[in-house]
């Protein structure tokens, strides 16, 4: 049976068999943490109790920075045969695919995702990442120089050594993956910090790396809150590099510890209020209206990159909005996650449910009109509605400040013009999108708009290609792509006389 055909009931019984480990994994194998303590993981679809995960501390994360370091000390994976690091790296993404199953159950339990998302967009997708950066190992190369006669000048490209990666939770798997793929590949050792309500994939995934070949020791997991085993991982001295996804609060707080430590590297991938340019001139209004929806409420908008804010043409307004609300007020039905009918599950937590509707209540007492939305269904867990503020200027809090959420905040903009100035009125610069027909207005707006990644006339399209990350304080790192893999090396260069 694929996962494909599993109904709700196959799921659930799926869920009630699942053996997962909850510690952390160190050195190749799963140990609990030094002072024995633990942290209750939530279900957020029913918020009772899901396990109780090791609370690592600066302790753990010692013994799993020594553990990576020793392997980055023996050369046993930085010096293996490109060859066959790439044998390890591709046999790895197909063990990644061959657990989507209990990949998918993982994550769908601790922070609700619906399992038909991490079926078909979450799994294969980490997959893909390992597959890539793994080709990529033997195409990493340095560069000879022309120089005097007297000389022979070569650049080496080294890894770094270790590599501290902090993800979040709202894709715990892939975002762990847009860190760990290209930092393996690259030759470095990794230890992993999760966020701590998805504490669990992340462990699957190193169990199956070493289980793909990998050396034991390379790829670590420490388990815990951010504020002890994260902040001990992004003060270590023996960490060469953070790569961080999360908050743009806490990305800035990365900056700080590195400065406060070895001066290590920081890549951020921070938070976001990406701006949807919809123009007079769009091509398809339904389609343009069809990719809004699912641009704020897919993954119950929790997305970095999701399309917070609808700037909509004066002209077209009206009828835009008529269609979204049409259409958009039933297309996203809170249900059971493990229903893979289901493409609203719950919000991560019970205390990010009450951030959101306090979100939605600072829209209303600023005089945003609600549309639809705005409350919660009729059932257990952290669950908001999809909701609808028209209405909205951009000096409003819901359009300043990440909801992170399924909240979408409509504005009415006058031409391009206008539309680039409030677009562009944002700390954050992650994403956004034009809707025209007009080319020149396409490629001068994609010119003129401060954000990493710019999507015309579609939304959240792309591949293992295209470098994903923020302008301003987005933050500055790029996922996905050769430059994020070269990200994870560094240069050596040796002048050689010949005199
Ligand atoms: P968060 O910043 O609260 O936590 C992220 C990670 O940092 C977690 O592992 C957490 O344990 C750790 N952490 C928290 N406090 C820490 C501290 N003081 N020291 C060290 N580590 C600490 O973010 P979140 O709520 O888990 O995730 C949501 C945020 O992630 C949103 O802002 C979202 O936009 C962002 N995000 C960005 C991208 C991107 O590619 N730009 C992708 C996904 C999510």
């Amino acid at each position: 049976m694929t996962s494909a055909s599993l109904s709700t009931s196959d799921w659930h019984a799926r869920a009630a068999n699942l053996r997962y480990e909850t510690g952390h994994f160190i050195d190749g194998r799963f140990v609990d943490s030094v002072d024995k303590g633990r942290f209750t993981v939530i279900n957020p679809a029913t918020g009772t109790p899901l396990c109780e995960a090791s609370a690592g501390t600066a302790a753990d994360i010692d013994l799993a920075v020594a553990a990576a370091k020793r392997t980055v000390k023996s050369r046993v994976w930085s010096r293996m045969a490109p060859r066959d690091r790439m044998a390890v790296l591709a046999s790895y993404a197909r063990l990644i695919d061959a657990n989507a199953e209990r990949f998918a159950l993982l994550d769908t339990l601790c922070m609700g995702k619906p399992i038909a998302d991490m079926v078909n967009i979450d799994v294969p997708s980490a997959a893909k990442n390992f597959a890539y950066f793994g080709e990529l190992v033997d195409k990493i190369e340095g560069t000879v120089t022309s120089t005097a006669q007297d000389a022979f000048h070569y650049i080496l490209r080294e890894p770094l050594g270790v590599v501290g990666c902090i993800v979040p939770w709202n894709y715990p798997l892939l975002m762990a993956a847009w860190k760990v793929a290209p930092a393996l590949a690259a030759g470095n050792s990794v230890v992993l910090k999760p966020a701590e309500q998805s504490p669990l994939s992340a462990l699957l995934m190193a169990q199956l790396f070493v289980e793909a070949g990998g050396p034991p020791g390379v790829f670590n997991v420490v388990n815990g809150l951010g504020e002890t085993a994260g902040a001990a991982l992004a003060l270590h001295n023996d960490v060469a590099k953070i790569a961080f996804t999360g908050s743009t609060e806490i990305g800035k707080q990365m900056l700080i510890y590195a400065g406060q430590s070895n001066m290590k590297r920081v890549a951020l991938e921070c938070g976001g209020k990406t701006p949807q340019i919809f123009l007079a001139d769009l091509p398809d209004m339904d389609t343009a209206v069809t990719y809004a929806i699912n641009g704020i409420y897919g993954n119950m908008g929790e997305v970095c990159n999701a399309g917070s804010r609808l700037l909509i043409d004066r002209p077209i307004a009206e009828e835009f909005i008529a269609r979204f609300i049409e259409k958009g007020k039933n297309a996203y039905k809170a249900g059971d996650p493990l229903d893979p009918a289901t493409n609203l599950g719950p919000l991560v937590t019970a205390s990010h449910r009450a951030r959101v509707l306090d979100y939605i209540g600072r829209g209303k007492s600023e005089g945003a009109r609600l549309e639809f939305g705005g409350n919660t269904p009729d059932l257990p867990g952290a669950y908001v509605n999809p909701t609808l503020f028209t209405g909205v200027n951009n000096q409003m809090t819901i359009a300043q400040q990440e909801i992170f959420g399924p909240v979408a905040a409509a504005i009415q903009i006058d031409g391009i013009a206008d539309a680039l100035t409030v677009a562009n009125d944002s700390i954050y610069g992650l994403a956004a999108s034009v809707w025209t027909r007009d080319l020149t207005v396409a490629l001068k707006t994609v010119r003129d708009l401060e954000a990493g990644v710019i999507w015309v006339n579609c939304f959240d399209h792309g591949d293992m290609t295209q470098p994903f990350g923020g302008y301003k304080q987005s933050g500055q790192g790029r996922d996905k792509c050769l430059e994020s893999l070269i990200s994870y090396t560094q240069t050596k260069s040796a002048w050689i006389h010949l005199g």
